[in-house]
């Protein structure tokens, strides 16, 4: 299974270079001299459907996180381009919402079985190749059920994916159960582009860098219309002025993948021998 090895391998690197990377060391030093107290990170989902369209989302820091919905024309591609750029980009799994999905191909089901989540998990994985895990596309009926989760989150440990709860749904038990089972795993607090509207974005924004104030990190979910990326072009290199800084989502994860999770740990260097 080279797809998954070398995915580790990523991993691997990852953790290898996360004190080396500049936004990193940045934030060990802010935080020693007490002055960053606010982290966020950004995920552009939906990507791989419309070269048109999600071009421009690679145009952002690469600290933005991209997630790429698979079996797509441009899905390989976009993956591709992340990796050469060493931007983060989960898979985009499709999961069944409460109004049904069944009209997107290779969407988890609640009425499939095991056997048919894992078949159906490994198809979209090796369609985006080297991801660093996925969040759900759609979900609200799927990520409130058990057993399809704990089917998910255990493919997910046994490959050395991490996992991000886009909460599609309150009552989401994904995030929980992800965690139960030793996977690295951060939620969604703020969607920024349910309103296409630029003052509608501002507040969504406003509001990830108050949660991230009040709490010391915050993450966003956006996706690639025109005015989210024109409003984040914009706003993102005025971040430093507030003392607020766009991490990698792996930076988020440092302390699980460190303290929590040896077998990817493990795995990785078994990867890389
Ligand atoms: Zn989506």
């Amino acid at each position: 299974m080279p797809i998954f090895s070398s995915r580790a391998m990523c991993i691997a690197a990852l953790l290898t270079l996360i004190p080396a990377m500049p936004a990193f060391s940045a934030q060990i030093s802010a935080q020693t001299s007490g002055q960053i107290s606010a982290q966020i990170a950004i995920i552009i989902d939906d990507v791989g459907n419309n070269h048109h369209r999600d071009a421009a989302a690679l145009t952002l820091p690469v600290n933005v996180a991209i997630s790429i919905l698979p079996h797509k024309h441009f899905s390989q591609k976009y993956a591709l381009l992340a990796h050469e750029q060493r931007r983060e980009y989960l898979l985009h799994m499709p999961m069944e919402s409460m109004a049904g999905l069944k009209q997107e191909a290779n969407v988890l089901l609640a009425s499939m079985n095991d056997k048919t989540i894992v078949q159906t998990l490994h198809a979209a994985f090796a369609s985006v190749p080297n991801a660093l895990g996925m969040n759900n596309h759609m979900g609200s009926r799927l990520t409130q059920l058990e057993t399809p989760m704990r089917t998910t989150m255990d493919y997910l440990h046994r490959h050395g994916l991490i996992f991000v709860d886009s909460r599609t749904s309150a009552q989401t038990q994904a995030e929980a159960i992800a965690k139960q089972q030793n996977v690295p795993a951060l939620r969604r607090h703020v969607f920024l582009d349910n309103v296409l509207a630029e003052d509608k974005i501002a507040l969504q924004f406003n509001l990830l860098v108050r949660k991230a104030r009040k709490y010391g990190r915050s993450i966003a979910i956006g996706h690639p219309h025109k005015q989210t990326i024109a409003y984040l072009q914009k706003r993102l290199p005025t971040l430093a002025q507030e003392n607020v800084q766009l991490v990698p989502l792996s930076a988020m994860l440092a302390p699980q993948l460190n303290n929590a999770n040896p077998n990817i740990l493990a795995s990785s260097v078994n990867n890389l021998r």
